[in-house]
């Protein structure tokens, strides 16, 4: 096999990453998390940092750090709307999802800019409240001290910015196939995600 793209979109906490991992492992197809790359920008900014200069001379290093926490996610969301930022992390994405032997990309933007041809197209979502309350679990296992209130209302933030902006907003493609998580367990996620991948074999 050479060219194979899977492109998973969707907001924030839907399941993306966790079932992005899983098709990634199940197909033998590289992954690249898309949001790590806007993360590894919102971080050098948040540390005085020029958001297109970063996003122009990123580093595998500068992916390593931690990048999960709330206030990276935030510094994300406000490059993320930057045309030339985007533009500075078009190519290496580009790239990555022509790379032989299939590739899974995931973030908001994969089936409607970045490979509008991907064989696949995913748009894995769920409604905010779900979310929240995942992405709270996560902070608090992790020992991150937040309130659910305010979990949500950064879901929600993070929702309108990355919906409402003029560049690349978060929307599905017209040909992607919806995986909505709210009722579904990590395993009929993943499944469902498998199934639309093996249709298009
Ligand atoms: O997916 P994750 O939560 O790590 O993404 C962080 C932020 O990066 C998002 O809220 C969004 O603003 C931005 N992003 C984007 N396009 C992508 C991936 C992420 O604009 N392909």
């Amino acid at each position: 096999m050479t060219r194979f793209t899977v492109a998973i979109d969707g907001p924030a906490a839907a399941g993306k990453g966790t079932i992005s991992k899983a098709v990634a492992a199940h197909f033998g197809f590289a992954h690249l998390d898309t949001g790590l790359l806007y993360r590894a920008v919102g971080a050098k900014v948040l540390a005085g940092g020029d958001p297109v200069a970063s996003a122009k001379s990123l580093t595998e290093q500068d992916l390593q750090g931690n990048l999960r926490t709330q206030e990276v996610a935030e510094a994300a969301s406000r490059v993320a709307v930057l045309p030339y930022v985007r533009a500075a992390l078009f190519e290496f994405q580009r790239e990555f999802a022509a790379r032989d032997g299939g590739a899974v990309l995931d973030g908001r933007d994969i089936g409607t800019v970045i490979c509008p041809d991907a064989q696949v197209k995913l748009y894995v979502t769920a409604s905010a409240e779900v979310r929240a309350e995942r992405r709270y679990l996560e902070l608090t296992e992790n020992s991150m001290d937040v309130t659910r209130a305010d979990v949500l209302a950064d879901v929600k933030a993070r929702d309108k910015r990355d919906s409402e902006r003029a560049e690349a907003p978060l929307k599905p493609a017209d040909d992607a196939v919806i995986i909505d998580t709210s009722d579904l367990s990590i395993g009929d996620a993943v499944a469902r995600a498998v199934s639309a991948i093996d249709a298009r074999r």
